[in-house]
C-alpha cells in the first residue's frame, strides 16, 4: 500500500536550525532579565509570604552534578546505578527531616507542595471520597479546590464552618458538620493562614467519626520546625505536607512527614511519592534541602520567633498609621502572615501595583466577605525574606512607613522606591544560615566571557 499522498514522510522533516549568533543573543536576552530580576530583587522589599531565599550552601548544591542524574526509588533500592552518593544525602535528609519534626516518617520525593498533595490525594483518598476542608475564599490553597488537585483525585469537599471575623474555624459548628458528613480524611490548611488551627479540641470528633488529620503546612513549615506555631503531628494529625521554600528556607521541593505506627499508610504514602506521582525526583534539590533542614535545626527557632514577632510588628505600625489589618484585637497574627484591607486604598490590586513600582513586593488576595473575586480587597504581606536578611521590629516600623508614605500621603512611587532602596541597602545578606553574611540576590556567572 502506497502512504497517503499528502502525508509528509519521515525525510522531510529537518531540524530547524538559526544561525548561533542570533541564538547567543537570545540566551544573553535570558541572562540580562535574569540579572535585571535579581537586582529589581536587592533593591526591593520582598512582603510575599509564600516567598524565602535559598542559604549559600543551598545554592552551591543546587548548581551541583545532582542536577543531572536520575534516581528512583528509595536509597539502596534504586533503579539506575552511580547511585550511592544519593542514597548517603537522601538518608542525611530523612533524618534530619524526622528529627527537625519530631516524627517517624518522611518523604523527601515530591518535587513541590502540590505534588505532596496529589501524593497524600492518592495514598488516602478514593476517586468519590468526602474530604473536610477549609473554601477558598476563607483562604484555602487551589490545591483544595475542584479545578485542582482535589478535582483531580475527584473527591468532594465537605467545608469547615470557618469565623471571618477570627479568621479561624468556628470548632462548634465545625464539629457539627463533621458528625453529620463523617469524611474519612480531614484536611488543615491555608495560604492566608494566620492562625494555628484548634486541632486538639476537634481531636475526639475526628477519632469519633475515625477520620484520618492531615496537615497543610506548606506556609508554616519553617514556623513549625522552630517551635513558633504548633505541632500538628503530636496534635492529632497521622500525615503533614509541606512545600520547604515558604517559612522554611529551602529550595524549591515537597516533603511528606508523619507520626504514625500504621505501616500500610506508610506504604500507600510512599508508593504515592513513587511511581505515583513522581518519576526523578531533583536530586539537588534533595541535597539543598538536606541545608535546609540542618540549618533550621541550628537556626530555626530563632529565625522562626523573630519572622513572627516581625509580623506582628509590622502588624501594629501598619494599625498605627491608619491600615486596617485583619484581627487586631488578636495581634493581627500568629505565623509570619498579615492580611490587610485596603478598600479605602484603592482595592488590592491597584495598591499592590502601585506597592511594586515603589519596589514593595506583595500580592493583591481575597480577603473574607469580598464581593467579587475579580477585586480583591486585601494584600497578603509576609516576613520570611525580611527576616532573613536580618530585619528587626525597628525596620517594620521603617516598612509600614513607607506604606503610609505611598498610600496615604500621596508621596510618588519613584520617591518611596528611593526611600525603599535606602532601608534596603543594609539588608542584603542571609542570615540564620552557614555562610551567614554572604550576599543574597548574587547572580553566578559560570561561563568566562572573552569579549
Ligand atoms: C503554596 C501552597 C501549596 C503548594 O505549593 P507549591 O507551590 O506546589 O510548593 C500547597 N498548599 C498550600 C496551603 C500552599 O499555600
Amino acid at each position: 500500500m502506497t502512504a497517503h499522498p499528502r502525508a509528509p514522510s519521515p525525510t522531510t522533516f529537518r531540524a530547524a536550525t538559526a544561525p548561533p549568533k542570533e541564538m547567543e543573543a537570545s540566551v544573553q536576552r535570558v541572562i540580562r532579565a535574569t540579572k535585571d530580576h535579581s537586582k529589581f530583587f536587592e533593591d526591593a522589599i520582598p512582603l510575599i509570604a509564600s516567598e524565602n531565599l535559598l542559604s549559600p550552601y543551598g545554592k552551591e548544591l543546587l548548581i551541583s552534578d545532582l542536577h543531572s542524574r536520575y534516581a528512583e526509588g528509595l536509597p539502596g533500592e534504586r533503579y539506575y546505578e552511580g547511585n550511592q552518593w544519593v542514597d548517603e544525602i537522601e538518608n542525611e535528609c530523612l533524618s534530619l527531616a524526622r528529627r527537625l519534626f519530631r516524627c517517624n516518617f518522611a518523604d523527601v520525593r515530591p518535587i513541590s507542595g502540590t505534588v505532596a498533595n496529589l501524593a497524600v490525594l492518592k495514598a488516602m483518598t478514593e476517586p468519590g471520597s468526602t474530604i473536610g476542608s477549609c473554601r477558598l475564599a476563607d483562604g484555602a490553597h487551589i490545591s483544595s479546590a475542584s479545578f485542582g488537585a482535589f478535582g483531580l483525585r475527584g473527591v468532594k469537599p465537605v467545608h469547615y464552618a470557618f469565623d471571618t471575623a477570627r479568621m479561624q474555624l468556628d470548632v462548634d459548628a465545625t464539629k457539627k458538620i463533621l458528625l453529620q458528613e463523617r469524611p474519612k480524611v480531614c484536611l488543615f490548611g491555608l495560604s492566608l493562614f494566620l492562625f494555628p488551627f484548634p486541632l486538639g479540641e476537634l481531636q475526639e470528633t475526628l477519632k469519633e467519626i475515625g477520620a484520618l488529620g492531615w496537615y497543610d503546612g506548606a506556609h508554616v513549615l519553617g514556623l513549625i520546625g522552630g517551635g513558633q506555631f504548633q505541632d500538628p503531628l503530636h496534635e492529632g494529625c497521622s500525615v503533614l505536607s509541606a512545600s520547604t521554600h515558604k517559612t522554611l528556607p529551602g529550595p524549591q521541593h515537597g516533603i511528606l512527614l508523619g507520626q504514625t505506627e500504621d505501616a500500610d499508610l506508610v506504604k500507600k504514602l510512599q508508593s504515592a511519592a513513587f511511581p505515583g506521582v513522581t518519576s526523578n525526583h531533583h536530586l539537588n534539590a534533595m541535597a539543598a534541602l538536606s541545608v535546609a533542614l540542618a540549618e533550621h535545626l541550628a537556626f530555626g527557632e530563632e529565625y522562626a520567633r523573630q519572622t513572627v514577632a516581625n509580623a506582628r510588628a509590622l502588624g501594629q505600625a501598619l494599625s498605627d498609621r491608619g491600615f486596617d489589618v485583619l484581627c487586631s484585637d488578636q495581634g493581627f497574627t500568629r505565623s509570619h502572615t498579615l492580611a490587610v484591607r485596603v478598600e479605602r486604598e484603592g482595592g488590592g490590586e491597584p495598591c499592590s501595583k502601585l506597592l511594586v513600582e515603589a519596589g514593595i513586593v506583595t500580592n493583591k488576595n481575597l480577603l473574607p466577605g469580598d464581593k467579587s473575586p475579580k477585586h480583591p480587597q486585601g494584600v497578603r504581606l509576609g516576613t520570611p525574606e525580611v527576616t532573613r536578611l536580618g530585619m528587626k521590629e525597628r525596620e517594620m516600623e521603617r516598612i509600614a512607613e513607607l506604606f503610609d508614605l505611598l498610600l496615604h500621603r500621596g508621596k510618588s512611587a519613584a520617591e518611596v522606591r528611593e526611600a525603599a532602596r535606602e532601608l534596603k541597602r543594609e539588608f542584603r545578606t542571609l542570615q540564620y544560615c552557614f555562610g551567614a553574611g554572604e550576599p543574597a540576590y548574587k547572580y553566578y556567572d559560570l561561563v568566562s566571557r572573552s569579549s
